[in-house]
């Protein structure tokens, strides 16, 4: 009995948070690796053999990443993350905005490196226009519709949510952009790896990405922007020139060959990971339901990325539900807002109360996540049945 005790404390806890981040995939790794020290040289260096090689590494990165998202490689720009190429996208363009346009249009799901620079920019007296979801997370079109004119300089809306996973019908968003010639920028930080992204298909002018939600390293993130070098985007930083002029600094290589790979595999496996998640999210929901019938999720049921949702325990808070299931790493919202008390802004803004939000879990399974890993979740969740105050 002692011995079982042992064996199950040191088991490695499910993580179940992969919104938040995802493990670096071994393969990505093992390609990153010789350009840590072996491999070392600068990719702006182009005087000798290892400075050129090392810009071969970062272009082919590009090109692996081009492909994935169905981009030409000179319209990618590489940066730190997400946070920074929506902070690229959304202030450079306000950068070189027009008298004539000086409305922002958002809405409320956006996560925080969207909407703190749409802040920003309001502050600096552009029109901001905040369109509302409906109680499905998705965004109300009739609303949008009448909020983008020809004084609309950017839109910006997610492809999918990091609470919800709700999807955004971005194609319908493209095209209400199109008709005023306003500019729409998307931010797919939790998009790529869980669901198709080909930037032509989904008609964006711009769109941002990062590594680390898609088994790439942290650190690196990419923005997509059509026909980059007629574009209006002004820089927001400035330095030695680097990546267009756009995001200038010396380039990360190891970090361009892990995003790059990961990219790759995206492309590679992107439908036996769809099924796997999928299996396992309905493995789960339907153990969680026999154990708590009351459970329900947030956001749209059917637009939402497989692996990724957020469950609703009525009754229970959700701080309660975390600390009785120990052993399962889960969280409540964000992980770029787990320091603030205050109830999810992404569920608050979809009309869900605040005691509900409260009693919100968001799950994110990921590509290596086992069925036993599933097993042992509802398994943890049934044990906790009874304890919880
Ligand atoms: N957008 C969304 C939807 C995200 O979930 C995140 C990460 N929490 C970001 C942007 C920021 O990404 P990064 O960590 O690469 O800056």
């Amino acid at each position: 009995m002692l011995f079982l005790a042992i064996v199950l404390t040191d088991m490695p806890p499910i993580y179940l948070d992969h919104q938040a981040t995802t493990p670096v995939d071994p393969r990505v790794l093992e390609d990153m690796r010789p350009y840590f020290s072996e491999q070392f040289s600068n990719a702006h260096a182009n005087t000798y053999r290892g400075g050129l090689e090392a810009r071969r590494a970062t272009e082919k990165a590009r090109r692996k990443l081009a492909t994935t998202i169905g981009a030409h490689p000179k319209d990618i720009i590489f940066t730190s993350g997400a946070t920074e190429s929506n902070n690229i996208a959304i202030l450079g363009i306000a950068e070189v905005a027009s008298t004539s346009r000086r409305r922002i249009v958002t809405q409320p799901t956006e996560h925080k490196s969207v909407l703190g620079p749409i802040k920003a920019l309001l502050d600096r007296g552009f029109e901001v226009v905040t369109v509302r979801v409906k109680r499905d997370g998705l965004v109300d079109l009739e609303e949008l519709c009448q909020s983008v004119d020809e004084t609309t300089l950017l839109v910006s809306m997610m492809l999918v949510n990091n609470e919800t996973g709700v999807i955004q019908p971005v194609q319908k968003i493209a095209e209400i952009c199109k008709r005023v010639g306003a500019f729409f920028h998307s931010d797919c930080a939790q998009a790529l790896g869980k669901v198709k992204v080909n930037v032509n298909a989904l008609n964006f002018d711009s769109a941002s990405f990062s590594a680390h939600k898609a088994y790439g390293p942290k650190g690196i993130g990419a923005l997509y922007i059509r026909r980059l070098r007629q574009a209006p985007i002004s820089p927001i930083t400035y330095g030695g020139g680097q990546e267009g002029g756009l995001r200038p600094g010396t380039l990360p290589v190891p970090l361009c060959v892990g995003f790059g790979k990961a990219a790759q595999l995206i492309q590679d496996e992107e439908s036996e990971i769809t099924e796997h998640l999928l299996m396992l999210e309905q493995r789960l929901w339907e153990g969680v339901k026999a154990l708590v019938p009351s459970a329900s999720r947030n956001g749209h049921d059917t637009f939402r990325a497989p692996g990724c949702f957020s469950m609703q325990f009525p009754g229970y808070q959700a701080d309660a539900l975390i600390d009785a299931w120990q052993g399962l790493e889960v969280a409540k919202g964000s992980a770029c807002e787990a320091t603030k008390l205050r109830s999810s802004h992404v569920l608050r803004s979809m009309g869900v109360s605040r005691t509900q939000a409260d009693s919100s879990i968001r799950i994110g399974i990921g590509r290596f996540t086992s069925v036993q890993d599933i097993d042992e979740t509802i398994a943890i969740i049934e044990r906790s049945i009874g304890k919880i105050p």
